[in-house]
């Protein structure tokens, strides 16, 4: 076991331990948490209370989560002098799963995205994003309860990779005349520019998973998004490769929706996961006119970031939107929206986010009662109406209620 400077390990905790057959974990695993800026206490502290009473409920007592704290972000920076430093980073690879509030990501000055960079360093490759529909929760569509999808967005490649330069620099001015000397290839002289790398390594680690999650939850198919008639090595390459992987490796158990047409009269053999494309722009109109349709889409990195806060939005906004970043070593969870500093320690905002996000690690842990318990209790918090102001101030007559209240409500309703 590592040595950690300002981070204590939890006396009468266990580790989590990788297995070939998946993870093997314990009654008491250890689990990381990095607590979060602005509101991240506040809903940290409801979501902590909510997953413990779970997973003693589901199992007598028998088995409980021993939390570890870490720090990242302004609670590191008093005792690291660092808002990201290494032994939290260290603490997640030992630990394995992880639980994360939002952190501030400073505008300007050269910082990159503390998120961005944990994603990176832990190669945490896919962002995944379940939607579906509480019922109770004020949404702008007619039948949000159509929604149920899963959205596996590459999280290191694409537009994201952080490979740009500044209009005028002497970067771009370098890379203009090699693409002009080398390539032909004209650009405007006062462009910025920035790069797309999306490879074969990337797409099929994501799509890899995206089928696997498919096949598991026996799902009807998994929809490869891209904008390849535009971008045919990038984009274009992205479906080709899902396809091509969902033939190489899971052959026997997927279909595409091609060889459906030409030797099963349309109609998907039983058992088989279909393999669809969408074209990104068809697809936003899709999730709103054949919502019912999809049930797994893996994207490239900027067509998943977008799609899967629209298709939060559908089904009632950010607020209750959870979130994983996971990847073949370790899995951080957390909160998809940001700190919301105004509303830092008034016990005021929503936590349920947060606390989806810890129904999503639950099930990664294998806790699938908890994890069912803590979607019944929000399930029925929201139709009793105990909600905090963000859904309160959209719903008739209701009076909200504190981030912990949220949390016992749903707790006194397991
Ligand atoms: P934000 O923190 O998500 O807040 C924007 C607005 O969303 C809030 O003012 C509030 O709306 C609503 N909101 C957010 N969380 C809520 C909750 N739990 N319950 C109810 N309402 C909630 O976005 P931001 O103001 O753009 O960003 C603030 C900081 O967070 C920035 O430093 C940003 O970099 C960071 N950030 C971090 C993450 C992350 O850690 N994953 C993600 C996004 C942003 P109303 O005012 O209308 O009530």
């Amino acid at each position: 076991m590592a040595s950690y400077e300002n981070v204590t390990v939890p006396e009468g905790g266990e580790r989590i331990e990788r297995t070939d057959s998946g993870l093997k974990v314990p009654d008491h695993p250890i689990i990381p948490v990095i607590e979060g800026d602005g509101i991240g206490p506040d809903i940290m502290r409801a979501t902590r209370k909510v997953l413990d009473a779970a997973a003693e409920k589901s199992s007598d007592g028998g088995r409980k989560i021993a939390w570890m704290d870490i720090y990242c972000g302004d609670s590191a920076m008093g005792r690291y002098g660092d808002v990201l430093p290494d032994e939290s980073i260290e603490a997640i690879r030992e630990f394995i799963v992880a639980l994360k509030g939002p952190l501030t990501t400073p505008v300007g000055g050269g910082f990159r995205s503390l998120n961005v960079s944990l994603r990176q360093i832990l190669n945490l490759y896919a962002c995944v994003r379940p939607v579906k529909y509480f019922p109770g929760v004020p949404a702008p569509v007619r039948e949000p309860q159509k929604m149920n999808m899963i959205i596996f967005r590459e999280n290191t490649e694409d537009v994201y990779a952080g490979i740009e330069w500044e209009s005028g620099s002497e970067e771009v001015k370098r890379l203009l005349s090699f693409l002009q000397e080398t390539m032909g290839k004209e650009i405007r002289p006062d462009s910025g520019i920035g790069i797309k790398p999306i490879s074969p390594t990337g797409t099929k680690q994501l799509v890899r998973m995206a089928i696997r999650y498919g096949l598991e939850h026996k799902k009807r198919s998994v929809t490869l998004v891209h904008k390849g008639n535009i971008m045919k090595f990038t984009e274009g390459a992205f479906r080709d490769w899902g396809y091509e992987l969902a033939a190489e490796e899971f052959g026997d158990s997927t279909i595409s929706e091609n060889e459906i047409w030409e030797k099963h009269d349309g109609r998907a053999p039983k058992g088989r996961l279909v393999m669809k494309d969408r074209i990104a722009d068809s697809m936003f109109q899709q999730i709103l006119t054949r919502t019912e349709d999809y049930d797994i889409l893996a994207t490239p990195n900027l067509n998943g970031d977008y799609l899967s806060d629209a298709c939060a939005a559908q089904v009632g906004g950010l607020g209750m939107a959870p979130g994983a970043n996971i990847g073949d070593e370790s899995a951080l969870f957390e909160a998809t929206h940001g700190t919301a500093p105004k509303y830092a320690n008034q016990d005021k905002v929503n936590p349920g986010s947060l606390i989806l996000s810890g129904v999503m690690m639950l099930r990664h842990l294998g806790w699938e009662q908890a994890a069912d318990l803590v979607e019944k209790g929000i399930g029925q918090a929201i139709l009793d109406k105990q909600v905090t102001y963000d859904l309160a101030r959209q719903m008739e007559n209701v009076t909200p209620i504190k981030t912990s209240e949220f949390g016992q409500a749903i707790i006194d309703r397991m």
